[in-house]
């Protein structure tokens, strides 16, 4: 079932596909309205699992997928590699307000970058790729650099393949194609900025926008979040037009996370699409007046919307695995750099047993007077130099 409004309660159980710290951040934000949560994940004593129930299986576990439906109330995802198969049992055994198509779409990139289109939202110039002719050809006439991507499955980075001359396409042909998938050529655009735009929608059809935020990645994973984003406001205003019309001719419930290049000229490209929380809006958790886990709690329940008006001027800086350890030193001593900035770092940790080099561990949101403090607090902490 999907579609149809439906209010679902505070006291009712949501079932969350995926128990990562999403999830985590999901059921911190609905456990205050009044839900219980249930998560299915592989990893026991998950993200998710340390804050809900937890049914440990395989995503692709009907059984389990099955049990998740019985026992919830309505369901939703913090993921979007959410198998086929499973997605469509559940929207027919349970309530999934999200639907599956939304899913459908985004699971692939040729698939979302024509749904972008059909949304009036420019896309980076793109061909579809099937042989080396036909990536030598669209090289040709989409011109160099470009980006060879895989259309399924890569993230953070993965599965890319940037093209600067000629001589590199065979290499990276044998390498893409090995991969599978389908591929996709994508023209490079040279981009001032890299922006973020998180709208919400409830199945009643009602849609609000977080502030844009301005991304900075450091080894293709998300580094620092900036916002306000340093852009013109005639940028913004068109960046959260983009996001808006997405969402409705999409037809999202829930949020949607939007990825823009921004050029010199100003001009918008739509990079991303992602259905689901974005870890671009963690910010949203003390600097707005309602944070992205309680608006997207609120759409799947068909409540009203929060209002999502920045609070404050605010940097999110990510914490990996390798930044753990000067996090703990850090979090043990008091912080002048901090009081004599006028900053207050607000630090949310995911409760990973595994500081693995690169991983996601948690996140420091840094509200500040203006971002240039808050920048110069993430400077001088020293957390960031390894
Ligand atoms: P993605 O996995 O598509 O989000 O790409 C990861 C990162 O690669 C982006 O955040 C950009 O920094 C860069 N990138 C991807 N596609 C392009 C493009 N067409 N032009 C320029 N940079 C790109």
């Amino acid at each position: 079932m999907s579609g149809e409004n439906k209010l679902i309660p505070p006291g009712s159980t949501i079932g969350v596909l995926g128990g990562g710290q999403l999830g985590r951040m999901l059921a911190h934000a609905g456990n205050r309205l009044g839900y219980r949560f249930v998560t299915l994940d592989p990893t026991p004593d998950s993200p998710c699992g340390q804050t809900a129930s937890q049914i440990v299986a395989n995503y692709d576990d009907k059984e389990a997928a099955r049990e998740l439906a019985e026992r919830s109330d309505v369901i939703t995802y913090e993921f979007e590699n959410v198998d086929a198969g499973v997605a469509a049992m559940l929207e027919s055994e349970s309530y999934v307000p999200q639907g599956s198509a939304l899913l459908y779409t985004t699971q692939h990139r040729l698939r979302e970058k024509k749904a972008v289109e059909a949304a009036g939202v420019k896309v980076a110039p793109y061909a579809e790729i099937v042989s080396l002719e036909s990536l030598r050809a669209s090289a040709t006439n989409l011109g160099l650099p470009a980006v060879l991507k895989t259309a399924t499955g890569g993230y953070d980075g993965k599965g890319q393949w940037v093209l600067r001359t000629e001589r590199e396409l065979e290499a990276a042909w044998t390498e893409a194609s090995q991969t599978g998938t389908e591929l996709v050529l994508e023209k490079f655009i040279a981009f001032d900025k890299e922006i973020s735009v998180i709208a919400a929608r409830s199945p009643s059809g009602e849609v609000r926008t977080f502030a844009p935020a301005e991304n900075i990645h450091v080894n293709n994973i998300l580094h620092l979040s900036i916002v306000p984003a340093r852009i013109a406001e005639s940028v913004r205003g068109e960046a959260v037009k983009l996001a808006v019309s997405i969402a409705e001719t999409l037809g999202v419930v829930g949020l949607i996370a939007v990825e823009l290049f921004v050029t010199p000229d100003g001009d918008l490209y739509v990079n991303e699409l992602a259905p689901r929380p974005h870890n671009s809006g963690h910010y949203t958790m003390e600097a707005s007046k309602t944070s992205q886990f309680e608006q997207h709690i609120r759409a799947v329940c068909d409540l009203p919307l929060g209002d999502p008006a920045l609070l404050t001027p605010v940097v999110m800086v990510n914490v990996l695995g390798e930044h753990m350890q000067p996090v703990l030193e850090w979090m043990a001593r008091k912080d002048t750099a901090a009081e004599r900035l006028g900053v207050e770092p607000k630090v949310h940790l995911y409760g990973k047993a595994e500081a693995k080099h690169k991983r996601k561990m948690g996140h420091i949101n840094v509200l500040a007077p203006s971002v240039e403090a808050a920048l110069k607090w993430v400077d001088e902490t020293n957390i960031w130099r390894v």
